[in-house]
């Protein structure tokens, strides 16, 4: 029979029991509305840039990580390119690696469909954490699209207990599904937001990222008290390429134009299709002197030779230019810079116009 004694023990121990239930429940509560917290904040972030910083530094520090990296899959150099063309390359972010092949980097990618928990073993994992060689574990949580293994979030401790394989993973793995969602949409919208500043046919940027840029250039030169010059270009009776040898023709005209252009100006100007046949080149820090020698060389250059066309025939091509340049005044505000960049295309325009009253295949510099 159970006395009285052996009741009150079992119950001390049931109570016990409970008390190391009630613990375990509030710090996996505490864990589940860390991790929510930051699932939100990965779901907000509206671009690839904020969403890498949330995902390297931001679970760092909510986790109290010592390293997390990011490694992810980009073959087609895609993704490289589009945080290039966003002035933001790959190589600022801390704890970002782009690779073209996973194989050969861990030995965990040859399997990796659920996170993998264990010991940080410097022969495995020294190229996932390229800045930390004094981890003890390791999670690796699989990144994906369309169910293909694209990368992996690594997060590393120097607490040997942090990571081990007796460890529950779904909240990792629900952190992998979001963080893989978020890639696959930043990225998307980073695609979508370049093609909206990029001409089709020339590959060059177009108009609605000359205004932008515009407006960049004109502020750096207000404050650096700097000169910027605007080259506009228009292709001499462009109508009667179409007209001639049909739109495919004139289309070949315009690329191999646009690639006579390219050869001769600076990886800083700004080259742009503003419309149809009509170019800009901006030029920060430019004299109008050096601006017209540009604008000369760039006309002999698409004079220089006759353009090959689809159906085999040749066909010599001008282009007329104008110039005209500013140094912004130094209390110019946002507005004044508004009207002054359209003041600046204006003006290039206006000499452009004259160039082709004066017989086109020349440059005209604006008078005002
Ligand atoms: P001007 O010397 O005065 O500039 O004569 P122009 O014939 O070049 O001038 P206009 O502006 O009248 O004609 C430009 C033509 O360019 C009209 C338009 O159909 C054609 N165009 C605009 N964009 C494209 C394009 O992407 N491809 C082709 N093939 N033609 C284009
Ligand atoms: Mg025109
Ligand atoms: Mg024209």
């Amino acid at each position: 029979m159970e006395t009285a004694d052996d009741l009150n023990t079992r119950l001390v121990a049931a109570e016990r029991e409970l008390d190391a239930l009630k613990a375990e429940v509030a710090r996996n509560d505490a864990k589940m509305h860390r991790t929510q917290q930051r699932e939100l904040r990965l779901l907000h972030a509206d671009d690839l840039q904020t969403l890498i910083h949330e995902l390297t530094d931001g679970l760092r520090s909510s986790h109290s990580l010592d390293h997390v990296s990011i490694v992810l899959c980009d073959p087609d150099h895609d993704v490289r390119h589009l945080l290039l063309a966003a002035g933001t390359p790959v190589e600022g972010f801390d704890g970002l690696l782009m690779v073209e092949s996973l194989t050969g980097l861990a030995p965990q990618y040859v399997a990796l469909r659920q996170p993998w928990l264990g010991a940080f073993a410097t022969c495995d994992h020294q190229l996932i954490f390229p800045q930390s060689r004094d981890l003890a574990s390791v999670a690796m949580i699989p990144l994906t699209h369309r169910r293909e293994l694209i990368g992996s979030i690594n997060l590393g401790s120097r607490d040997a207990k942090r990571y081990t394989r007796a460890h529950a993973t779904d909240f990792l793995a629900h952190l992998g599904v979001i963080a893989s969602y978020c890639v696959d949409n930043t990225v998307n919208r980073a695609r979508l937001l370049r093609s909206g500043f990029t001409d089709v046919l020339t590959g060059w940027h177009n108009r609605r990222y000359l205004q932008v840029r515009l407006n960049e250039e004109l502020a750096r030169a207000r404050r650096d008290r700097h000169h910027v010059v605007c080259l506009m270009l228009d292709v001499d009776h462009f109508k009667k390429i179409n007209d001639s040898f049909g739109h495919a023709a004139g289309d070949a005209v315009l690329q191999e134009l646009a690639n006579r252009i390219d050869a001769q100006v600076r990886a800083s100007d700004i080259a742009t299709r503003y419309g149809g046949e009509e170019f800009i080149v901006l030029l920060p820090d430019t004299e109008i002197s050096s601006g017209v020698k540009l604008a000369e060389r760039i006309r002999k250059a698409i004079a220089a030779a006759p353009y090959q066309l689809p159906g085999g025939e040749q066909q010599a091509i001008t282009a007329s230019i104008g110039i005209a340049g500013v140094t912004p005044d130094a209390d110019a505000d946002v507005d004044d810079l508004k009207t002054i960049g359209e003041s600046l295309i204006a003006r290039a325009d206006v000499a452009l116009y004259r160039a082709k009253s004066d017989g086109r295949d020349q440059v005209a510099v604006d008078e005002g």
